[in-house]
């Protein structure tokens, strides 16, 4: 039985796992893994055989960070966005009742506004992370009004993360926004309705990719105590 500190239960994993079924966003290559070695190989070289992989994957395949380098060759690079924008308490805006996925607009974050100000850190759980998968997930997604985008970062948003591919479509007005003022973006989180209420603790690290414009994050999530 391998070990895990008990503290461990209380995290909920809000990414997707990240496999060579792993959709990529349209136009983007596929997820690939490639084992180079295995504990099943009983070749009798007189070596050890361990198991071993390599993978390659378009930055923004998955639960990924989009950090301002993508829209703006002056942003941030992944590697240079602040830890602390990635770690921190976050407010959990839960969008449901649509008589069909669209438009997210500013007054679904009003009821919020004191919790984002001092948060500053939002995930919106839309639902539609339950398409994950289905012919429609990429196409017919919620998306960010750019007025919505400009509330949030006037109320000092730093980290937006959503359940859909992308918090919109081009001509990018809510991506301009966000990332144009130093904000970061969270895409294709899942899991959000095994949250209960809508104060978290949030870890969402990109890995150190140096100069680039985004990564695989690995995100987590738990119920803030006390909050
Ligand atoms: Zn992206």
């Amino acid at each position: 039985v391998w070990k895990t500190a008990d503290d461990d239960r209380s995290w909920i994993d809000i990414s997707h796992p990240l496999d060579a079924d792993t959709p990529p966003f349209p136009g983007d290559l596929p997820v690939e893994l490639l084992e180079l070695d295995s504990t099943d190989r009983t070749i009798p070289t007189g070596q050890r055989h361990l198991n071993c992989s390599r993978f390659s994957v378009s930055v923004h395949c998955g639960t990924h960070m989009d950090a301002p380098f993508h829209f703006f060759a002056q942003g941030q690079t992944i590697d240079r966005v602040a830890i602390a924008s990635c770690i921190g308490p976050a407010v959990l805006v839960r969008i449901s009742n649509w008589p069909k996925p669209g438009w997210i607009e500013s007054r679904h974050f009003e009821s919020h506004r004191d919790q984002i100000r001092s948060a500053r850190r939002v995930i919106i759980e839309s639902g539609w992370h339950r398409h994950w998968k289905t012919s429609d997930y990429f196409t017919d997604h919620p998306v960010l009004e750019e007025a919505a985008a400009r509330f949030l970062v006037g109320h000092g948003v730093v980290l937006i993360g959503v359940d859909f591919p992308s918090v919109d479509r081009p001509p990018y007005p809510a991506h301009d926004v966000l990332l144009g003022n130093g904000a970061v973006i969270v895409e294709n989180l899942t899991n959000l309705d095994a949250i209960a209420g809508d104060s978290i603790e949030l870890i969402a690290l990109p890995l150190r990719l140096t100069g680039r414009d985004g990564s695989p994050v690995r995100a987590v999530a738990r119920v803030r105590s006390g909050a």
